[in-house]
């Protein structure tokens, strides 16, 4: 039996379109190994958001050189941001070992690669799957089989990540995705579905749906007109997709990942607030808290923009989480302006802040006409100062459910510990008897920290049918 080794780096997208990989691999004959030693086939699925992942990827992909200098027959693939939506002759002649370059989300050519690799004429076979595929999932009929992404088949685990929207047409001045993943596609409202109730079926109760802008799905859909996508019905949003998915039996909980905050319209906040298996975790990054350094990264609104819209997040969905990414030592970024960065954090007081720092990426526009003027201790100092803010009012926030009882999803056990999220992607963890894999707890928090919390079960039974706890709003 051939084996196959997939090793992943980056972001969420990128471990859904690893699962996908694999599902396509499978589906073609081969099976997992977790050594790449063993392999016959290792993909390597990269990231460039910064240097460092993509050193770590380069480096990985040297240490197999001398694999394949002793087994030829060995098949090398190399996967998303590093090889860009258009593979380049030059990424080919600087890594000779690699036989097949997929760009991000496209599993297709290697599959192909290896159907004629093994002689596997199956373009019956395959037509026939998909006619399967369309017929179990009720897909609509006439979507070209072109316009489906072959649906991932194999899940592992409670929860899963489900792709809706490709590629990115912001163009932020320090991000390379745009280059790398191409324009924005959004995903058919149908395909998204069918592989929503995929999911349930082999146990999945949480999906989380992805894109770059995830709150932007749909608004290409106009644009596809003549590629066989125009079928779709007008105005489909991310609200119509929630409501939409709300109704895949098995399914206990629906997120979103990432929102920009020019994009989450009330539309959307609305459907989070009224949808019962849609949580109430908003991840909208503010990147900087001043205007000028939102300026210089273009991406499009204020600092005061933004403060309304954690407001009207707050007003119209309540007991809502909110996560945010922020990007210390940004070109030019003065000690005044981080200062304002650290102030409207304090002032917002949000559940999670992603903090990273600058690092000029190849081909953006600040790489281009921007200074990388701020050193790296002082970025660093900036990090840490932002980190030990966030330690904080996390601290505070998570104090203030000590007695109160949330709903968690179990995800796994650790230890003798059940370990499970709440709705607003808190961790807790609990002691109890029974299986409690996929079952939606209610747990009593006694101990709360600011990374994770511990309680005790509040109703003692494995209910099977969900339990729907009406979220509690936190005052600050
Ligand atoms: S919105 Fe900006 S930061 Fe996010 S992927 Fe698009 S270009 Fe990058």
């Amino acid at each position: 039996m051939k084996r196959y080794y997939v090793w992943t780096i980056g972001c969420q997208m990128n471990e859904a379109d690893s699962a996908h990989l694999a599902a396509e691999l499978e589906a073609v004959g081969y099976r997992s190994t977790t050594r790449a030693e063993g392999a016959d086939v290792i993909v390597l699925n990269t990231c460039v958001v910064r240097q460092s992942a993509e050193d770590k990827a380069v480096g990985r992909l040297w240490s197999l050189a001398p694999l394949k200098a002793q087994r030829p027959d060995l098949v090398i693939g190399l996967m998303g941001c590093m090889v860009g939506y258009k593979p380049s002759a030059a990424l080919q002649a600087r890594f000779p070992m690699v036989d097949v370059f997929m760009p991000p989300s496209e599993a297709g050519p290697l599959v192909e690669y290896l159907r004629e690799r093994n002689r596997l004429d199956d373009e019956g076979a395959a037509a026939w799957e998909q006619e399967a595929l369309r017929a179990r999932y009720d897909l609509q009929d006439g979507l070209g089989a072109e316009n489906v992404r072959p649906i991932a088949r194999r899940v592992e685990g409670v929860t899963a990540h489900l792709p809706i929207i490709f590629g990115c047409n912001h163009v932020c001045t320090f991000c390379i995705i745009p280059y790398r993943r191409g324009p924005e596609r959004s995903r058919p409202l149908a395909e998204v579905q069918a592989e929503a109730r995929m999911f349930a079926e082999q146990g999945v109760k949480e999906v989380t749906l992805l894109g770059q802008i995830v709150d932007r799905y749909g608004y290409d859909f106009d644009g596809l007109k003549g590629h066989g996508l125009e079928r779709r019905q007008p105005g489909t949003d991310l609200a119509d997709l929630l409501a939409a998915l709300h109704d895949v039996d098995g399914l206990e909980r629906i997120r979103f990942l990432t929102s920009h905050p020019n994009y989450m319209s009330d539309r959307i906040l609305d459907a989070v607030a009224s949808l019962p298996r849609v949580c109430e975790h908003i991840e909208v990054p503010v990147q900087a808290g001043h205007d000028e350094v939102l300026s210089r990264m273009r991406r499009g609104y204020t600092v005061d923009d933004y403060r309304y819209l954690v407001a009207r997040i707050r007003e119209r969905v309540p007991a809502a989480g909110i996560a945010t990414d922020v990007i210390v030592g940004f070109p030019g970024e003065t000690e005044a302006q981080f200062q304002a960065t650290y102030d409207l954090l304090a002032e917002l007081k949000l559940d999670v802040v992603h903090v990273a720092m600058y690092s000029p990426r190849p081909v953006t526009a600040a790489e281009r006409r921007l200074d990388d003027d701020v050193p790296p201790a002082e970025k660093k100092r900036r990090l840490h100062a932002i980190n030990d803010l966030q330690e904080r009012i996390v601290g505070e926030i998570n104090q203030r459910l000590k007695g109160q009882t949330v709903e968690v999803l179990v995800e796994d056990k650790d230890r003798e510990r059940w370990r499970g999220r709440t709705r607003t992607n808190k961790l807790v963890f609990f002691q109890a008897e029974g299986d409690w894999r996929g079952k939606l707890a209610l747990v009593k928090i006694t101990w709360a920290g600011p990374w994770s919390m511990i309680g005790e079960l509040a109703v003692d039974t494995t209910a099977d049918e969900p339990i729907w706890l009406t979220p509690v709003p936190l005052v600050l």
